[in-house]
């Protein structure tokens, strides 16, 4: 390019698929003052050696929709930007070799379905038919993906590139940004060929976004969570009996394979064949000073290193045996950035205004495409059209050094393509954030979780229970867990219960005026001094950002609890509307909170404090417990009496040992979630995300439409009250079999799909399988007859509609 301009709307570091991606969808929405700047020449990073797989299959529902946005794109894209390219969408086989896996399948099947992608379980004879050189004598069953395929990455690249240039982007290679300085909102982006003023930057440096991002912090930045691990592909010999395949079947090519068990993808290239294995012995680069990551590594590959993968390619290759005389011709290695999850980081640059992250791209052809238009979304409209929590940067807080991003990377590359099963906990990087009281929660049987890397007590097991890692691997409710969350749910029923709940984010708001400014931060009311009640913030489009409880201390000072996980997301979020002379001070780390819950737990409180526990529900005061300062709030997500205790961390030990000499019986996060299920209690980014409204949430009562404060979302969700909600939130009682409903299991009537659910557990007080679901609005009437899609099973299902099960009137809360 001659000139660089001196000014753009948005500064892209980045010439990858990701960049331009970015870069053209900015240009679509009409930001054709934008420019993306590339040190080397487009591709020089993990592009130009991907394999070009672009599979739409995932778990999450954010994912798949923008994997499935990549297809639609990739297969207009030529014809629209006139630059033709290779994309075969052959359709892929992905094998099951257990019941697991295939049970997996199904739900990714329905998920896939529902999305409007034609997935379809075939039987291992059905996937011979259409792969007639596969292996399938120890198959359980194969998920068929149609639009899945590969498509050369340079290509969809250059693409992107022309796309954008014609609609006025500019692109300048061999052009690296140097740095960047904060300039009022804005940004100036460095270059060796000068400056360019712009009102937002993002990072889509790839597997260098941890270099440029160490520019933004002295502006609020953090150190980019991520490493880089070497990924290898070999491609064999041309294979006689797949190019006569191909002549007789008009030039096909046969579908993608991937066998997830043992963990490779193989597909045919020309007429040989591309494997490209996942191996547990991985191998990290650039983690260490004797491997010191270079300046530049454009167009640059590692040395070939087939020992670590030969077992995998061994069975790849008796998968597909006409293949195994084929000699090896090329082996491709090459760098792959992973985020401690193996997600993205696609959203708001945490702690920076103005700058957004797109980059840490572990497949980044097959999402690049979705990848592009959700960042154009966050920064041209403020928000994106699908809840994108998942890959939001600001889902990884402070705990993330650099042994836990190699740790965690290396776990997941070497487990890339393993189930996801809910009472597994991944062992790498764990004990990040302990609470004043781990050690005393471990002896008592605490089996751990990580929540936003705070341990927390999953369930509590008894001596000779099975806490093995293996004993965890199926999707049932059953395990050893099952029985100690029944008792752990009937001793919150009947008796009281004591859960450590460190990681509470705590922001205190005061100074003058507050009361007024959080009136219009929020949908809702604001509670008396003395007292709390939970608070909504919606987008300007109506939907759910976030649920906060806001308790008053006095006429200008709240505090605002909210989700561990949550903690840079709301804070942002209130820090970034919080004016002038408004004081937000954070104590998330220096204090702990105990959930005192059970018709028995004023007894075990009564003799430890001196609060008045007569005070009613939903209010709060200072005191002592156990001899020690304290703060009491009368309110409880088990839906039985109870209490939250919040102490400084020092003084946790002594009131957790008081409570539990008092007869509390300890109870972990398990039996939380099937407790506030049963009272209809939404969790957050599960229940409550930005793919509902509040009024589709079924939280207009938290919404003030009378109130002179202009907050946001108003304009829209009075829009939507007169012309109705699309959806409804109802609570549904389910003839389950083994396992209840997990996120995003379809739910049926008269063979079509109306919905999904939002979370399930078995509810032991109940005695039923619970799902949270959002519905069509017209069929969420109590008692209409429906079927929850669980794992492949259709499971028969009532509408209770959206009152509690469990104690309907909160008698047992007020008592
Ligand atoms: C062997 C192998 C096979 C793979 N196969 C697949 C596959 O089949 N499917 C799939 O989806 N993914 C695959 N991947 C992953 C995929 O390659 C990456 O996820 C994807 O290329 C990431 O794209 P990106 O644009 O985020 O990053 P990159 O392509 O790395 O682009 C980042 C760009 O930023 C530039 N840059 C860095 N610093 C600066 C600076 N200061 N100024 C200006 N520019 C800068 C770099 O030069 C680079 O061009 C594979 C990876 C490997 C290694």
């Amino acid at each position: 390019m001659a000139d660089l301009p001196g000014k753009a709307k948005v500064v892209v570091i980045g010439g990858g698929v990701v960049g331009c991606s970015v870069l053209y969808h900015l240009a679509k929405k009409g930001w054709g003052e934008c420019v993306l700047l590339e040190k080397n020449e487009l591709t020089a990073g993990s592009t130009w050696h991907a394999a070009g797989n672009v599979p739409t299959f995932s778990t999450s529902w954010a994912i798949m929709n923008m994997q499935r946005y990549s297809t639609e794109l990739y297969a207009r894209l030529g014809d629209e930007v006139d630059y033709p390219m290779n994309y075969h969408q052959t359709g892929s086989l992905r094998l099951g070799h257990s019941k697991e896996r295939v049970q997996e399948f199904e739900r990714a099947c329905s998920m896939g379905r529902y999305q409007g992608i034609d997935m379809e379980m075939l039987s291992p004879d059905q996937a011979k038919e259409r792969y007639p050189f596969l292996e399938t004598h120890d198959l359980e069953g194969v998920l068929w993906d149609p639009t899945d395929g590969d498509i050369d990455p340079a290509q969809v690249t250059q693409a992107l590139a022309k796309g954008a240039r014609d609609m006025g982007a500019k692109i300048a290679r061999f052009c690296p940004a140097t740095g960047v300085t904060q300039d009022g909102d804005g940004w100036i982006v460095h270059t060796e060929k000068g400056d360019i003023a712009c009102d937002y930057v993002v990072n889509a440096a790839g597997y260098y976004a941890q270099r440029v991002g160490e520019w933004f912090k002295p502006y609020g930045g953090r150190t980019v969570p991520m490493m880089v691990m070497s990924h290898q592909f070999l491609l064999t010999d041309q294979i006689p009996e797949l190019e006569t395949w191909s002549k007789e079947n008009d030039g096909r090519k046969l579908p993608l394979l991937r066998d997830v068990d043992v963990s490779y993808y193989l597909r045919q290239e020309k007429n040989g064949i591309n494997i490209g294995p996942y191996e547990p012995n991985c191998r990290a680069h650039w983690t260490d000073p004797t491997d010191p990551m270079p300046d530049d590594f454009s167009f640059q590959l590692w040395s070939d290193d087939l020992d670590r993968i030969e077992d995998i390619v061994a069975d790849a290759l008796a998968r597909v045996p006409v293949s195994g005389a084929a000699g090896v011709s090329r082996i491709i290695n090459g760098p792959i950035p992973y985020a401690p999850d193996g997600l993205p980081l696609l959203g708001p640059m945490p702690g920076v205004k103005n700058a957004f992250e797109a980059c840490v791209f572990t497949f980044g052809i097959a999402q690049g495409g979705g990848a592009g238009k959700v960042l154009a979304e966050w920064i041209v409209d403020g928000g994106t059209e699908w809840d994108m929590w998942s890959v939001d940067p600001r889902r990884y807080t402070d705990y993330t050094d650099h042994q836990y991003c190699v740790d965690k990377g290396m776990e997941v590359y070497g487990h890339e393509y393993a189930m996801h099963f809910p009472h597994h906990e991944w062992p790498a990087g764990r004990d990040r954030k302990l609470s004043p009281v781990h050690d005393r929660v471990t002896e008592l049987g605490g089996v751990m979780g990580a929540y936003n890397g705070w341990e927390r007590a999953n369930w509590f097991a008894k001596p000779g229970d099975d806490t093995s890692e293996e004993s965890t691997h199926t999707w049932d409710r059953e395990g050893p867990w099952q029985q100690r969350i029944k008792e752990e749910c009937e001793a919150v029923r009947d008796d009281c219960g004591v859960l450590d709940l460190p990681g509470f984010t705590r922001l205190w708001i005061s100074g003058a005026g507050a009361d007024d400014w959080l009136r219009g931060f929020v949908t809702g009311g604001i509670p008396k001094v003395g007292r709390m009640n939970l608070v909504y913030v919606a987008d300007t489009r109506g939907r759910i950002l976030t649920e906060l409880s806001c308790i008053r201390l006095a006429e200008d000072s709240f505090v605002l609890i909210t989700a561990a996980t949550a903690q840079w997301h709301d804070g942002e979020l209130v820090r970034n509307a919080l004016p002038d002379g408004l004081e937000c001070r954070e104590t998330t780390t220096e204090r702990d909170a105990l959930l005192v819950a059970g018709p028995k737990s004023r007894e075990v409180l009564s003799g430890l404090t001196d609060a008045d526990l007569e005070a009613g529900w939903l209010t709060h005061q200072h005191c002592t417990v156990a001899g020690k300062k304290a703060f009491l709030i009368r309110v409880s997500f088990t839906g039985e009496l109870g209490w939250e205790v919040h102490a400084a961390n020092e003084d946790m030990p002594a009131i957790y040992d008081a409570i539990l000499e008092a007869g509390a019986k300890p109870f972990g996060m398990y039996a939380l979630n099937s407790l506030r299920i049963e009272k209809g209690y939404r969790a957050w980014k599960g229940d409550l995300s930005t793919d509902y409204s509040m009024l589709e949430g079924g939280l207009e009562r938290f919404v003030k439409f009378d109130k002179p404060q202009d907050f946001n979302g108003k304009a829209a969700l009075l829009a939507e009250k007169q012309q109705g909600r699309k959806k409804a939130f109802a609570i549904l009682k389910v003839d389950a079999g083994t396992a209840d409903a997990p996120y995003m299991s379809t739910v049926w009537k008269d063979g079509e799909v109306v919905g999904e659910t939002t979370s399930g557990a078995w509810g032991y007080r109940v005695n039923a399988s619970v799902a949270l679901a959002m519905l069509r609005a017209d069929i969420a009437e109590p008692g209409t007859e429906l079927e929850v899609e669980i794992y492949g099973e259709r499971c028969k299902s009532i509408v209770h509609g959206d009152d509690p099960l469990w104690d309907p009137a909160n008698e047992r809360l007020r008592a």
